[in-house]
């Protein structure tokens, strides 16, 4: 298949975008927090192919995206006060919202679940793009399943060219990692993905807010994922990743002492000159919003320079960071080595 690139957002391109995508094609737009790689959300062979595009496993629901506070009443059976305090608190923004579906909602795109998952993106871009196809639209990650996500078109050209209908350039991704995820079909808000919109910000709206356990730790043998797509291994590049428990000097030694020509490190700015193997900074110790931002780009960039195994800093669990930990985390496998 040919993918048309669209390298700005004109009005013309977000015009045939549209055109794509109610003809029942796929395209790559750019949000806030990752790209998208979205199709109808009312049309089920439209979706379908989305799980063919990215080898995404069948049992994971994608998450819909409108254009409007008021297009979410008809995906779901009804709107609580709970979503209305969020919507009012952060929408447009990165945040997703699982209730219970409407019979608009065709089961491909919830992978069997009578939930769905729903966002208001705040990227001019999507937005325009959704008004443009006149539906709403069902939009995963634009990564082949199992790499980082892609937080720039470059990253989606990587995976995706040959596999879709478009691909349209709207910039790089501001917030880098996926959106909150937040279920309110249940009797107490639970946390199943945690993004920039934080479990903090998240209880100040809400008061009570669970986080689910499959946020910090690896599923349990034969427990049912809250977040089917929490299961899977996920934003792996190809090296081997290993998160480091320890203080900042010890990351420094013992990188030191263990590195090859194939090593790389995920560190903070003010550590790049002290470490002796190749360093792929990614912001200050503190400054969660930029290592947030610059993550998914940094694992990528592993691959590109060759690097078999990669070391980073163990995540705070507070703030943005909890972000950072949830994804680093499961990139590492889990694998964490005391410093
Ligand atoms: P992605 O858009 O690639 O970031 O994936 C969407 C995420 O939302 C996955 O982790 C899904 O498991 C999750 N998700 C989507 N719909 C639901 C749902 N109805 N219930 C629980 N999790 C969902
Ligand atoms: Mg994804």
């Amino acid at each position: 298949m040919k993918t048309e690139f669209f390298k700005e957002p004109t009005a013309g391109a977000i015009e045939r975008v549209g055109e794509i995508l109610r003809a029942g094609g796929l395209a790559a737009i750019p949000t806030e927090t990752v790209y998208g790689l979205a199709a109808n959300a009312y049309d089920p062979d439209a979706v379908k192919k989305i799980f063919e595009a990215k080898g995404r496993p069948g049992d994971n629901p994608l998450i819909v995206h409108i254009a409007d506070v008021s297009e979410l009443a008809p995906l779901v059976q009804k709107v609580p006060a709970s979503a209305k305090k969020l919507a009012a608190a952060f929408w447009p923004g990165p945040l997703t919202m699982i209730l219970p579906k409407s019979d608009r909602i065709p089961m491909e795109v919830t992978a069997g679940l009578e939930t769905v998952a729903v966002r208001y993106p705040s990227h001019p871009v999507a937005n325009a793009i959704i008004k443009a196809a006149g539906v709403p639209l069902a939009a995963p990650s634009a990564n082949l399943s199992g790499k980082p996500s892609p937080t720039s078109a470059r990253h989606v050209f990587e995976d995706m060219n040959g596999r879709i209908d478009a691909i349209i350039d709207g910039g790089e991704c501001s917030v880098g990692v996926e959106s909150t995820v937040v279920s309110l079909a249940g009797k107490t808000p639970r946390l199943l993905r945690p993004g920039a919109v934080t479990l903090e910000m998240l209880r100040a709206v809400l008061g009570e807010v669970e986080m689910d356990p499959a946020v910090t730790d690896p599923l349990a043998e034969g427990a049912v994922a809250s977040s089917p797509g929490m299961k899977y291994k996920h934003y792996s590049p190809k090296a081997d990743v290993f998160v480091l428990s320890g203080t900042p000097e010890a990351f420094v030694s013992y990188i030191n002492s263990h590195c090859d020509e194939t090593t790389a490190a995920l560190c903070y700015d003010e550590e790049a000159a002290k470490l002796s193997c190749r360093t792929v900074p990614i912001g200050k110790e503190f400054d969660f919003l930029t290592q947030a931002h610059l993550l998914f780009d940094a694992l990528r960039k592993c691959d590109a320079l060759g690097m078999t195994r990669v070391f980073a800093h163990i995540p705070r669990k507070e703030g943005v960071s909890l972000a950072i930990y949830n994804r680093l985390m499961r990139a590492a496998g889990f694998k964490v080595i005391y410093v």
